[in-house]
Order: C-alpha cells, then structure tokens, then sequence
C-alpha cells in the first residue's frame, strides 16, 4: 500500500506559477504568510526581504506586500517567466551582497 499524500496545485498570489505541493507543506507556507499562498521563489524572496528589516521579529505582512507589488510589475513588462527571470536574478544580488 501506498502512503496517502494530499497533493493540490496552488497557484502564487505573488506571481501566479502553479506548483504541486503536499498538504503539509501547504500549511507550513500559509501559516507563515499569513493564510497566503506563495510558491517557492517569491517564499525566498519574502523571507529574505522580511529578515533584513528585523532579523528577530521579521515583517512578513510589510514584506509579502512589497514583494506582490514587485511581482505585478514585473508581470506589466511581460509574461511569467520574465517574473521568475526578475526574482530569480534579485536573489542572487541578494545573497551576493550578504556573502561580501
Ligand atoms: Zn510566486
């Protein structure tokens, strides 16, 4: 017999990617977003801005909404993928700059 894996496919409310995730992986994300889903990238991404202004207490509401107007626009100048393109390269500025 298998193991029973709740697998549903939610779509980001940054950037609109639709990923496969797991029940409890679902949770995880949503309670710390705050009930939102975000998928893999934009979770990197709001985590790491959400750190920066507070390491102890991270803004996660202040950083999720920084991070959705960000996505919308980059959504204005093109299709999804010019979004993860955009994401992907600020991440790597990001964790250029904290390696010195
Ligand atoms: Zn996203």
């Amino acid at each position: 017999m298998e193991e029973e894996t709740v697998v549903a496919v939610m779509s980001c409310e940054c950037c609109g990617l639709e990923e496969e995730c797991t029940g409890e992986y679902i949770g995880g994300v949503r309670a710390y977003f705050g009930g939102r889903w975000l998928c893999g990238l934009c979770s990197e991404a709001v985590k790491y801005e959400a750190g920066k202004s507070s390491p102890r207490a991270p803004d996660v509401e202040g950083a999720v909404r920084a991070h959705m107007a960000f996505c919308r626009m980059l959504k204005r100048g093109g299709p999804a993928e010019r979004v993860a393109e955009g994401m992907c390269q600020m991440l790597r500025t990001a964790s250029g700059k904290q390696r010195r």
